[in-house]
């Protein structure tokens, strides 16, 4: 197996440590106080990584990009040198990675101007008001309505567990439009400002102890006909070319590494009764059973890779990721608590604090993507029936 990019690409890995090594300050990624950049300094670093090409790098310039011309192994080269570096990849997050590529996909002109530009540079935030009380799983039940105003579009209803929805600026939403037709062909995919009169944000405390995601009510909110994004009632067919992006970004090969290699870090410099973390037995065994999970999903990655160069789908195989990675991602910061063991717990005002807290937090977190974004059962299904071509699951009646 051969798995050099070739001299070429080689050329372009040089390129891009150079430009890691003029930028000595650049945010850190992964674990660590070193990571939780202010938002001016991730917003002037968005900045610079759009100028060099390091961050919105095939979108066009048009609409605010750096217009680079689609080249997989380059992004891959600029994933692995930012991965080792330990330096931050920029402002991801719904906005960048969920909606932008879904509107330069189906949006109108209008809306990839309108919107593109500011979001990747995280000036512009966003919402996913996908679920609903009773919607998660089975999202095509969704409930809450718009219906026609003349020039605009009457909301109601509800959404639930929506991320970020206080700190965002806009919301992109699937909304029943047509409710006569079948439930799959009765949705409409429309985003407007979270400041529109009649949207009430009211905050849900995870196990983390923060409010990271939020009800939403929707009373008579009135927003303009050009908030639909594609036609009416194709809202399922586009909230699925989001969901897509969505599983790409819970189950990055890169994050996953970076969380290993910070994990490597701890128990180097961690003790257990006066040794080394990293020569406990006990402890070593469990990080080489990680280290392989965590090969085997670069390796999958690559094979993925190889799909996509060929031009061939990769099928059902790309839902692995974000179950691998999810599950994986969880699993690491597990041992790291272990690792750090009476201290594990603290997460917030202590001066114990290891790595500003990040760990456990990391912990808790980590459990809830294995439900957002599509439950690991869910992903389970799928990979079976349309996978592995084992029987479909029983209907409830
Ligand atoms: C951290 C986090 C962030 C989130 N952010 C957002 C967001 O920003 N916007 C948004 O719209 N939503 C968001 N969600 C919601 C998320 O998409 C839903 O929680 C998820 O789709 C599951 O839906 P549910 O909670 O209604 O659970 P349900 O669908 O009620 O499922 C409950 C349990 O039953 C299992 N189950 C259900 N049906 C089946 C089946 N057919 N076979 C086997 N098992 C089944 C599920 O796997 C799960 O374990 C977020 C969730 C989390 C945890």
């Amino acid at each position: 197996m051969d798995l050099s990019y070739g001299p070429e690409y080689e050329a372009f890995r040089s390129e891009v440590r150079r430009f890691l090594e003029a930028h000595p300050d650049a945010p850190k990624a992964g674990i660590g106080r070193g990571a939780l950049a202010s938002r001016e300094r991730a917003l002037a670093w968005q900045r610079t990584l759009i100028e060099h090409g390091y961050a919105a790098r095939t979108i066009p310039r048009e609409y605010g990009g750096a217009g680079r011309a689609p080249d997989l192994l380059q992004s891959i080269i600029i994933d692995e040198e930012f991965a080792r570096a330990g330096v931050s990849r920029g402002i991801a997050g719904q906005g960048p990675s969920m909606l932008v590529p879904t509107l330069l996909e189906h949006g109108s002109e209008e809306q990839k101007r309108r919107y593109v530009g500011p979001t990747i540079r995280g000036e512009m935030v966003w919402c996913q008001g996908y679920s609903e009380p009773g919607s998660g799983s089975d999202l095509a039940s969704l409930q809450t309505r718009a219906t026609d105003d003349g020039d605009s579009w009457r909301i109601n209803g509800q959404k639930i567990w929506t991320s970020t929805a206080r700190e965002s600026d806009m919301m992109f939403a699937l909304i029943r439009t047509e409710p006569n037709a079948p439930k799959h062909e009765g949705i409409s995919y429309l985003v407007f400002p979270m400041s529109t009169p009649g949207i009430d944000v009211r905050p849900l405390h995870t196990l983390t102890g923060n409010a990271e995601f939020n009800e939403v009510f929707f009373s008579d909110v009135r927003v303009p006909k050009t908030s639909l994004v594609g036609k009416r009632g194709e809202g399922w067919k586009i909230g699925n070319t989001t969901l897509r992006h969505e599983r790409n970004m819970l189950g990055s090969t890169g994050q996953t590494e970076s969380m290993f290699a910070s994990l490597v870090a701890l128990m180097e410099s961690e003790t257990v009764s006066g040794a080394r973390a990293i020569d406990s037995p006990v402890l070593r065994d469990r990080l080489g059973r990680l280290e392989a999970s965590v090969l085997a999903m670069k390796y999958h990655a690559l094979r993925l890779l190889t799909c996509q160069l060929r031009g061939e789908s990769p099928g059902v195989a790309g839902l692995i990721v974000k179950l691998q990675g999810c599950e994986l991602n969880h699993q690491i910061a597990a041992l790291a608590l272990d690792v750090l063991g009476e201290l594990g717990p603290l997460h917030r005002d202590s001066p114990h604090l290891r790595a500003g807290g990040a760990w456990p937090y990391q912990w808790m977190f980590s459990l809830g993507l294995i439900i957002g974004g599509g439950t690991a059962q869910i992903q389970k299904n799928i990979i079976a029936e349309r996978g592995l071509g084992l029987p479909r699951e029983p209907k409830a009646a």
